[in-house]
Order: structure tokens, then sequence, then C-alpha cells
């Protein structure tokens, strides 16, 4: 059956009165409401409007508009049902073929940080009902939620003598579900962060799909990018100023080099990182951002190759000069100046991506991993200390000097995949033991790495020799801690809370070692 009679209710009113002409030259009668109908009213298209169908106004600032048997009986009765069609003869209701309808821009809302009110009123009701009372009866009524399929439904319609092909429609359905099913997800998430509930007792989360990305991280793999529609500062609403479209593997990694940034904050210098499968193979603080950056190269220039770099205040020209000189996939910044967007220029395969200013590493928030035959859901790991929560367990009491390479170390183990070992010295990383099984093997390639390091560099000594140590879990045994020491540390900052913290402390003593329990754990896997 061609579509005959379609009803449009838009918020977005992109493509609006191009679809509208479009339908009107194919015959279809439009109904729509409020806003839209003077949109296509302008722009010289014949609309009938809702209020004049259901015979009500649209009331209590368009709260009530489509809520009404005359559209929705419309939209869900089956043709070929001799009841539902007694009823519609009964009370004079004409069938709606073709929805069209996006919905109250909640998560835009979301995204500018507006208010509860003015949240609670960009709760769409009556669009999600409409959408899903089409959807439903998709055996009958096409049912389109997104800007961009309108091309495609004409395209349909033209393909089928005005009618809408029954594949089609049931596509279109699941894409309606799946928008109504979004839309509430975000309208529950906000809630519970706005009444401060941090571990709702039902859950639902969904994305908006932002990009469709070549492949996950094999290119055997499909995969996707959606948002959350949160403004966090980060890879998800960075802008980004050049380069080829970002992959799967290059957003996962973006994320933690940005996020392990955010723990350095920009009143206290400029930092870099360095990030290479989620791990970082440098970080640094320096005076300036571009010794910031040579000082995290340095911890390991071979695997700094192909990386992705994150800064804690704008780019300037000199640092990326500096960057440019070997091959970077990303780089990651709370801006950038246009010397440095000049330098980058010249480099075609490079990213460079902006950001509003740093996340807040302390702000909550959930993360999400799959398991066969489910999810696993947690708080976001925003745990932190600070010196007035460390305890000193050994004899020696580390240096003013120790203590800040210690804290330091403590905030870059925090992002380092378990076991985590984290040499430090002088505001920066000299050796990083990423997701070993055993904690001894971490430290152990921590001080390979600081060793390596000292010959490329042509030092004397490992930089290990005089550095602090982070262990992002506590030393079962005294093992781990015993290499960390051969290795060179001098003090160590770890949870505690083994049970054999008094051989481990003996051991540290013994070595003479300083060493601070945190009481806090950071795994990461
Ligand atoms: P318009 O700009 O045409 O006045 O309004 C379009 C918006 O109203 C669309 O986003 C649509 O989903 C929404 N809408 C349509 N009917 C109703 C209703 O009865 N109640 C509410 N709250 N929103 C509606």
């Amino acid at each position: 059956m061609p579509v005959r009679r379609a009803l449009i209710s838009v918020s977005d009113k992109t493509g609006l009165t191009d679809l509208g002409r479009a339908l009107v030259q194919r015959g279809v009668e439009i109904l729509s409401t409020g806003g839209s109908a003077k949109a296509l009213r302008e722009a010289g298209v014949a609309v009938t409007d809702v209020a004049e169908v259901t015979g009500f106004p649209e009331m209590m600032d368009g709260r009530v508009k489509t809520l009404h048997p005359m559209v929705h009986g419309g939209l869900l009765a089956l043709r070929d049902n001799p009841d539902h069609l007694a009823a519609m003869e009964a009370h004079g209701i004409g069938p709606i073929d073709l929805l069209v309808v996006n919905l109250y821009p909640f998560e835009a809302a979301l995204a500018r940080g507006a208010d509860y009110d003015e949240m609670i009123e960009n709760i769409d009701i009556g669009g999600p009902a409409m959408i899903r009372a089409a959807a439903k009866n998709h055996a009958f009524v096409t049912t389109v939620v997104d800007v961009e399929d309108y091309e495609k439904l004409l395209g349909d319609m033209d393909q089928h003598d005005g009618a809408t092909c029954p594949k089609f429609r049931r596509k279109l359905a699941q894409i309606a579900y799946a928008r109504t099913g979004a839309y509430d997800a975000a309208v529950s998430t906000w809630l519970a962060g706005a009444i401060g509930v941090e571990t709702p007792r039902r859950r639902v989360v969904a994305g908006q799909l932002a990009q469709g990305l070549r492949y996950g991280e094999n290119p055997h793999q499909k995969a996707a990018f959606y948002t959350d529609g949160s403004a966090r500062p980060g890879v998800a609403t960075a802008v980004q100023h050049q380069g080829k479209e970002l992959s799967y593997n290059n957003i996962n990694d973006t994320d933690a080099a940005f996020e392990l940034l955010a723990e350095f904050a920009p009143e206290d210098g400029p930092a870099v990182a360095i990030i290479k499968h989620a791990n970082p193979c440098g970080v640094a603080r320096g005076e300036t951002l571009l010794e910031a950056y040579r000082k995290a190269f340095d911890c390991d220039r071979t695997s700094a190759f192909g990386g992705i770099v994150a800064l804690n205040m704008p780019l300037d020209e000199e640092t990326a000069r500096a960057i440019v000189e070997i091959f970077t996939e990303v780089v990651i910044a709370p801006g950038a100046s246009d010397g440095a967007k000049a330098v980058f220029a010249a480099k075609k395969n490079l990213r460079l991506l902006t950001t509003e200013g740093l996340p807040d590493a302390r702000a909550g928030g959930a993360t999400i991993r799959q398991v066969a035959g489910g999810y696993l859901f947690q708080d976001k790991d925003n745990g932190y200390v600070d010196r007035d929560d460390l305890k000193v367990v050994t004899k020696k009491a580390p240096s003013e000097a120790q203590m800040r390479d210690l804290m330091f170390a403590w905030k870059v183990a925090k992002h380092v995949k378990s076991n985590a070992i984290v040499y430090v010295k002088d505001a920066a990383t000299v050796g990083v033991g990423a997701g070993q099984m055993s904690r001894v093997d971490s430290a152990n390639i921590a001080a390979i790495k600081a060793g390596r390091m000292a010959k490329e560099l042509g030092l004397a000594d490992s930089p290990a020799v005089g550095s602090a140590v982070a262990s992002d879990a506590f030393f079962p045994f005294p093992d781990g801690l015993m290499e960390a020491a051969a290795a060179g540390a001098t003090c160590v900052i770890q949870p505690g809370g083994s049970m054999r913290d008094d051989e481990v402390i003996a051991a540290a003593d013994e070595a003479g070692l300083a060493m601070v329990f945190t009481r806090m754990r950071h795994f990461r896997h």
C-alpha cells in the first residue's frame, strides 16, 4: 500500500522542508505538530495540524500534543484486522502510514550542562510513544527517527510505487527501538547522577553512534564508536584538526593517555604522557612542555615510536617540532597554538585532537566490560591518595624529593596494566613494567627498560638507581621488593595489606629503603 498519510514531528528540523516537499510531490498528506508544521507551512508545504485531527489544542507547554487515540489509533491499527478497521470507522480514525519523529534533544541538553528543570523539560513523552507504536506496527507503518534516513525513505518509496518494502520497515523499526531505548537510558543515567545514586539498582547503558570504525582491534573485527553524551573532556568530545579517522585502537589508547594525564594538574606544571597499547611508555613533568616531552620520550625511546602523546596544557610550537621528530599516531591536548598546528600540518598522518580542558580525574563514572553471557559494571577508579593518607612503615622516612617522586610514581602506576611496577626519578618515569602475571617480572622488566635507557642516553648508571618505585598492589612476598631494590630503587610506595607485610617491611628496612603504604590498590586489567 502506498504511503498516503504521514505524521511529522521533529525537534531537529534539518532536512524537514525538503522531505515535506518530496512527500507532498508523492501525494502524501502531512500531519504535523506546532513547530514542525510552522516550518513546513513557511516553506510552502501543505500540512494539517495534529490539533485539528485530535480536536485538542497542543497544551501544557507541548507536553500533550499527540497523545490521543486519533494519533495512536492511526499508528497502531492493523490494516488487515476487521475489528481494527471497524474501530477506525466507528471513531473516525484515519490511518497514519508514515511517522517521522526525532526527539527533544535530551542528550544535547545534557552535553551543554542544562540544569535539572531544563533536563526534565527535555524529556520527550509523545515522541517515544509514537515511535514505539509505529515501530510495533511495522507490518504496515514506516517509522523514521533519523534525519539520515530521509533519503533512503524516498528512495524506497520510489522503488515501490510510493509504498515501502517490509524489509525496510523492519530495519527502521529496529532503529526506532534502539533510539527510544537509548533515549530512556540517557534519562535514567542522568537521573542517577543528578540525584546522586552511584550504583543504581537498575542500570541501562546506551550510546549514540558517533562513528562506524573501519575495523576493531584487528582487521577481521567489525567495530563502532558510541558516545554517552557526557561533556567530559576527552577522546569522545575532542576536536580533530587533521589526519585520517581514529581507529579502534587509537581511540582506546588516546583515552588511556588523556585519562592518565588528567592526574597531573596544569597548576603544578607541564606534564606529558606517551602511551602504547594503553600503557604509558613515558610520563614526565618539566619546566616546559618541551622538557616534559623529552623526559617522557627518553624513558623508552623504542616504544615511543608510533605512540599516542597526551599533554596537560596547550601544545606549543617547539614541543610540536620535537614530537614530529618521530612517527606519532595521535596527539591530544587542551588546545594547540597556531604555530604548533602549522608544524603538524606537514605531517598528514598525525592526528591532532584538542579538548576543552582536562577531565576531572576524581569525577565519578562507570566502567563496563563484557564477559561471556554478561557485563561487568563498576565505578570508575577515581580513587586517589594525598600525602596525608600515606603511612611510613619503615625506619627510614622518604625525603621531600623522594616523596614527590613516590606520589608521581603512584599516579602513573594507577594507569598501568597490572601487575604494575613504575620507577620514577626527578618527576619522570625511568622504567615501567606492565601487565605481567608476576609482580617480580614486572619489577624486572621495568629495571631492564631502565638499563636500556641508560645505554641509549649514554648514562654511566641505570636511572633506576636512586629512583622511587610504585607497585599498584601489595608485594605478597619480599621478592618483588628486592627486585626493585636490586634495580636501585631507594623508596617504595605500595598499598600494603599483605599477610606478610611484616616480612616485606623487615626486608625493606634491611635494604635501607623508605616505604610508605597507601592503603588503596589500583588494579587495572
Ligand atoms: P514541534 O517542534 O513540531 O512543535 O515539536 C516536535 C517535537 O515534539 C518532537 O521532538 C516530538 O517528539 C515531540 N512531541 C510530539 N508529540 C508530543 C507529545 O504529545 N508530548 C511531548 N512531550 N512531546 C511530543
